[in-house]
């Protein structure tokens, strides 16, 4: 199933090139008072409201795709975590780059460990990237990005996938410099999910993805997810051996090689296998 937010908190199944409205199914969630759950509740129910969205679909009326509407996929994630150079070629293209690297070490992700994004970078595939810092360098990461659906913690490789609720085309929005990534990937609109969630049973290998990213129409990423250094099962072993991940996190498994600058007026146009199409905007701040 692919699911999608989009318009005023509207949900969607995405069903070929059109679109049917099931967010009568949002109906069926428990209703939750403050202190609000620190996950998020519809992907937490996402099993249980399956049976629901689907009636639901086979109802509703077949809608074009609203691709400038388009949300995040999930609301409300407990976590946005990040891989660094998880991919060899980006490690050596970073190695070979002191714009990329600011003469800081480039440890493999082994040692370098994970890092977290602010939630409140993240939207979707409609509501583009705003540069932040039109001074600065800011580059495009296209990573395969995939959503927790169960508590998980200690969990072993071998059984990692049973905890993904499935997956999304990111992009993990970077200025360059000597920062902490954790300020420097956080502006608002610098995590980009979309432009559906694909749900894991669709996607039973998803080490053999092949992903591309393009500028303006040029293509500037284009790799395979068989090339990632910790694979989707491995990066759930490792965050989950730290914290406990919980349903809504959101885990984007590090960019290939290619990153580069992006201007206000470009379009970034990135494909995942078995997930779709996404087009997005950037714009400069509006003053
Ligand atoms: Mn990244």
């Amino acid at each position: 199933m692919r699911l999608c937010r989009f318009g005023e908190g509207r949900l969607g199944v995405v069903d070929g090139g059109r679109l049917r409205d099931v967010t009568a199914a949002l109906g069926s969630l428990p209703s939750y008072r403050h202190p609000l759950p620190a996950f998020d509740v519809l992907i937490a129910h996402l099993e249980v409201l399956r049976p629901a969205m689907e009636a639901i679909a086979r109802e509703s009326p077949s809608l074009p795709l609203p691709r400038a509407t388009l949300l995040s996929p999930v609301a409300n994630p407990g976590k946005l975590i990040g891989a660094p150079v998880n991919y060899q070629q980006h490690l050596e293209e970073v190695l070979e780059n002191p714009d990329l690297h600011h003469g800081n070490q480039v440890p493999v992700i082994q040692r370098a460990g994970l890092f977290l994004k602010a939630t409140s970078s993240l939207v979707g595939a409609g509501e583009g990237i705003t540069l932040r810092k039109p001074d600065r360098r800011t580059d495009h990461e296209l990573e395969l990005a995939f959503v927790i659906g169960k508590p998980a913690s200690r969990i072993a490789r071998a059984d990692a996938l049973d905890y993904v609720a499935g997956y999304c085309i990111g992009l993990d929005i970077s200025i360059r410099g000597p920062e902490e990534r954790s300020l420097r990937k956080s502006p608002d609109t610098y995590s980009v999910l979309g432009p559906w969630l694909v749900t894991a049973d669709e996607i039973p290998d998803p080490g053999a993805l092949e992903l591309r990213l393009a500028v303006n129409g040029q293509v500037r990423q284009q790799s395979n997810t068989s090339d990632l250094i910790l694979g989707v099962a491995e990066l759930v072993e490792y965050t989950s051996s730290f914290y406990t991940l919980y349903p809504g996190d959101v885990i984007f498994t590090g960019t290939p090689a290619g990153v580069g600058p992006i201007q206000p007026g470009d379009t970034l146009t990135a494909c995942i296998d078995r997930i779709g199409t996404m087009q997005v905007d950037v714009r400069a701040e509006s003053p």
